[in-house]
């Protein structure tokens, strides 16, 4: 049974603290990216380098087995309104047992975990089979799954099993929806607005085309375990000469969750059917990012982020709920996760079998004075270290 040091609990803890005082927007991870690499050399890793994009990675062993990847990201969303936090977002307060802090949860402290849970590992005598990683990832928060793509396209990491670290609160989590962001313009016909009709107002086209997309959102795909796909206008405008002119063009986004079985190609199906029968002019198109890393790679990508599950009695999912009873002693709840994560791609993209399991609380996330557990993170890593050596020990 693995069991955490008080001063491994206590390392574990300094390393968390450093984390959440080292801001990391996406795309300016490179300080937190130094810290991590530093205290994965500290506990031992046989191997810690940083990719093209700048994700840290830690190997641990080199048999001819399998190869297991934990994959946690390093960058945060911003803070936020200020006056909606009592803490310092940059403080690591720690108070009753909770450390406070912008990303404690979502997710420096599953991070932390990860490398501590990589640490109990360097520190048995158990000889692995194959390779243990930790992928400490970039700009999660933007564009989920990028840096993973990268880590296993580019640089030619192909993991056999990914174990996502995001919040779970010490459950398991199998799968959660995707989700895709589509602009819909609008064409019209200026005129001055003292004489409408000899226009085509794009505003008003543009109404007629949400309030049916209104009716389509109620009648969406359902599946049994990931729930309904949804549909939400999110953000509009529009250009026009001037106030007292006829709008000339409207664009709105339309945000977009995917459930099982729907394919982005369906959901835009679903909108262009819309525009055909108001016989509006209108395109559509996929959101697209583009972001430079600390590293200077630029990435760039499509907003579309396909739905994942594993079925409930995969093995990975299986050693997943043996590992965490084996060290919480009850059994865990096996559910879905209701944000997105890496999976979009591990599992989603590259058919990689993924489960998640990590300290804190999902409803944590980009919330004001955010925390997690401490005892929750000692326990992570326990998990951890037991789920590696279940997966990788040499028989
Ligand atoms: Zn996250």
């Amino acid at each position: 049974m693995f069991e955490l040091s008080i001063q491994d609990q206590s390392n574990l803890t300094s390393f968390l603290k450093d984390l959440v005082r080292t801001p990391s927007l996406s795309c300016q991870e490179e300080a937190v990216a130094a810290r991590v690499a530093a205290e994965m050399r500290a506990v031992g890793f046989d191997e810690v380098w940083t990719d093209r994009v700048g994700n840290v990675v830690g190997h641990i062993g080199g048999g001819s087995g399998p190869r297991l990847l934990y994959d946690g990201h390093m960058d945060t969303v911003g803070v936020g309104d200020p006056a909606s936090w009592t803490r310092d977002p940059y403080g690591a307060e720690i108070e009753g047992g909770l450390l406070f802090g912008l990303g404690a949860a979502d997710m420096k402290g599953p991070l932390a975990s990860l490398v501590y849970g990589a640490k109990l590992i360097v520190d048995s005598d158990i000889q692995l089979a194959g390779d243990l990683y930790v992928a400490a990832v970039v700009q999660e928060e933007p564009c989920e799954g990028y840096a993973m793509r990268v880590l296993v396209e580019e640089e030619g990491l192909r993991p056999d099993w990914v174990v996502l670290a995001e919040p779970t609160n010490l459950q398991v989590s199998r799968g959660h929806r995707g989700r895709m962001e589509m602009h819909v313009t609008v064409q019209g016909r200026p005129s001055h607005a003292s004489v409408p009709e000899q226009g085509e107002n794009a505003i008003y086209d543009a109404a007629r085309i949400i309030f049916s997309l209104d009716l389509l959102a109620g009648s969406l795909s359902e599946d049994t375990f990931l729930g309904k796909g949804t549909l939400a206008v999110t953000h509009i405008e529009n250009t026009a000469a001037s106030k007292n002119v006829i709008p000339d063009s409207c664009t709105f986004v339309i945000d977009r969750r995917l459930t099982l079985g729907e394919t982005e190609a369906k959901a835009m199906a679903e909108v262009q059917g819309v525009i055909n029968h108001e016989a509006v002019r209108a395109q559509i198109r996929l959101a697209e990012f583009e972001h430079t890393s600390y590293t200077g790679y630029v990435c760039r990508d499509v907003e579309r982020y396909p739905a994942w599950v594993v079925p409930e009695s995969h093995d990975l999912v299986r050693a997943a709920a043996r590992a965490v009873k084996q060290i919480v002693g009850a059994r865990p709840a096996i559910g879905k996760w209701d944000f997105s994560t890496d999976g979009v791609y591990t599992m989603g993209v590259a058919d990689i079998p993924t489960v998640g399991v990590g300290p804190g609380e999902e409803r944590q996330a980009h919330t004001a004075n955010e925390h997690i557990r401490l005892s929750d993170c000692f326990t992570a890593a326990r998990i951890y270290a037991q789920l590696s050596a279940d997966l990788l020990r040499q028989v």
